[in-house]
Order: structure tokens, then sequence, then C-alpha cells
């Protein structure tokens, strides 16, 4: 018998044969692909992915679900399972080499998404495209732009440092067990420098987080504990931005014109 799905690892199996079919079409993978797949779970993707690149590498951190992988696939030298929680896995150990850029893929447990995109980013000169099922609202704020309702912090971080798209939505009925929201197959394009450029990518996060934790205040009153108040006026004068704007309004060049003025007048 089937082992019950575990809810705390986020498993919601993709059941869908239509829906694997477009997650592999839209991955357009080539016999030269090097692929990281993350939370493989039953094999869903993992045998349709397998025989289309030249190498790929399936992290696992279910056991009994690793084990059975591996044990399909042990005939397959294209193929290697890993026993392992994706946010602790060191991905450079899964590219051949540092010019060899990976493809991520994974249909993957959305209690950790944002996580997993943040571990995934800090070794982004090692990839060229992450594409990920995530929950349908959660895809959108990453596509926000300024003026949407969904923009936000995170918009801003992923937009940082790739492209990102929506390819298609996928139904909540495709999943077993079915999960409470539908969701979207994301595609995250890697950038080969990121958006803008800023003098203190710190201090420009850092601006951006607090300007959106009151994103409905205006920017000179949300950035209150950044800078003091006698210097706001004339950073956002120098900077060419109106400060009664709100952080909802301000693209990331808006932010890095802040930033960088901020950096000159008080570091
Ligand atoms: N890819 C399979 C599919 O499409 O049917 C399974 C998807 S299920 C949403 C997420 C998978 O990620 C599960 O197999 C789960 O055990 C695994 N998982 C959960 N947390 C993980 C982690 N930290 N590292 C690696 N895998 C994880």
């Amino acid at each position: 018998m089937r082992p019950k799905p575990k809810k705390s690892l986020g498993q919601n199996f993709l059941k869908d044969p239509n829906i694997r079919r477009k997650i592999i079409a839209a991955c357009d993978f080539s016999d030269e692909d090097i692929v990281l797949e993350i939370g493989p779970g039953e094999g869903a993707l993992t045998g349709l992915i397998a025989h289309r690149v030249k190498k790929l590498t399936a992290v696992e951190v279910d056991r009994s679900l690793s084990s059975a992988l591996s044990a399909r696939f042990s005939g397959d030298p294209r193929v290697t399972v890993i026993n392992a929680d994706i946010l602790k896995y060191d991905l450079s150990v899964a590219s051949i080499s540092p010019s060899r850029k990976l493809k991520v893929v994974g249909n993957i447990p959305y209690y950790i998404t944002s996580p997993i995109i943040e571990h995934l980013f800090s070794f982004r000169d090692r990839i060229s495209a992450i594409y990920l099922t995530v929950q349908k609202e959660f895809g959108q704020r990453i596509i926000a732009k300024p003026g949407s309702e969904h923009y936000g912090a995170f918009s801003c971080y992923v937009q940082y440092y790739a492209l990102p798209r929506i390819e298609f939505i996928i139904k909540r009925t495709c999943f077993f067990p079915v999960p409470k929201v539908d969701s979207c197959f994301l595609k995250l394009e890697m950038r080969g420098k990121p958006a803008v450029r800023v003098d203190d990518e710190d201090l420009f996060f850092r601006i951006i987080r607090g300007s959106f934790q009151q994103r409905r205040k205006q920017i000179r009153n949300s950035l209150k504990t950044v800078i003091s108040a006698d210097k706001i006026l004339r950073i956002f004068d120098s900077a060419g931005i109106s400060p009664t704007t709100r952080a909802e309004e301000l693209s990331l060049l808006d932010f890095s014109r802040i930033t960088d003025e901020i950096s000159r007048a008080c570091y």
C-alpha cells in the first residue's frame, strides 16, 4: 500500500498527465541540459525529464520516496537521486562546471517557496532558468509591476535577479491530495546582471523591505527608521522622486536611485 502523503512536507502529487506534458514542454529541454529537480516525490516529472537531458539530479527530503526513486533509476546513469533538504543542498555539486549553467525544475512544497527561491538565488551564477509550480497568488506577487495590488518587496527581490513569467495556471484538482488553492507554472529566467545598478545591495533591499512594511504610507514616512527626517526631503529631491509617493508605486529604478542618494548622504 502507498504511504499517506505527508502534509508536513507539502506533498501534493501531480496527477494530471496533460499538465505534466505542458510542464515538460514549457521547460524546453535539450540533450545538453544539466537539470536539478526539487522534490521529485513519486517521480511524476522525473522520468519525463530524464530521457530528454544530459544529467538530472533530483533532491528529495522524504527518505522513503528518495529510496524508491533511486531504485527506479538505478540503471540510468543520467539520473542521481539525493536524499537531502534542498535548503541545505549545495547546488554547485549538481552542476558539471561553473560555466555549465543548471536548469532547476520543481513542483515544490508550497510552505517553503520563498526560502527555496532565496536559496536558489544564492547560486544564481550557476543557474540559467528556474521553473516552479507555485500557488497562483504567489506567482501573481512575483510578476507584479508597480501600481498593482500584488506588487511588494518579494516582487522587487525576484525581478532584480530574474525575468519572471507565469506560463500557465494549474487547477487544484490536478493534484492529490487536492490543495486549497490553484497553482501556476512559473518561469524565472536568470538575468546576466541585476535589473538595475545600485551601490549598496544590502541597503537597497533594506529600503525596499522597510518601504513595503507600510505600503500605503507615503515613502517619506515609511523610511523614517532608515533616514533622519532632516535629510529625507533633500534625498528625494536629488533622486528626482516625490516624497509623497507610496512604495507600491516605485519601480526598481526608483528604489535604486533612493538607495544611492541615501548611501551618499548617510554612509
Ligand atoms: N514533484 C512531485 C510531483 O509533482 O508529484 C512531488 C511534488 S510535492 C508538491 C513536493 C515534494 O517535495 C514532496 O515529494 C516532498 O517530500 C518534497 N519536499 C518537501 N520539502 C522538501 C525539502 N526541504 N527538500 C527537498 N524536497 C522536499
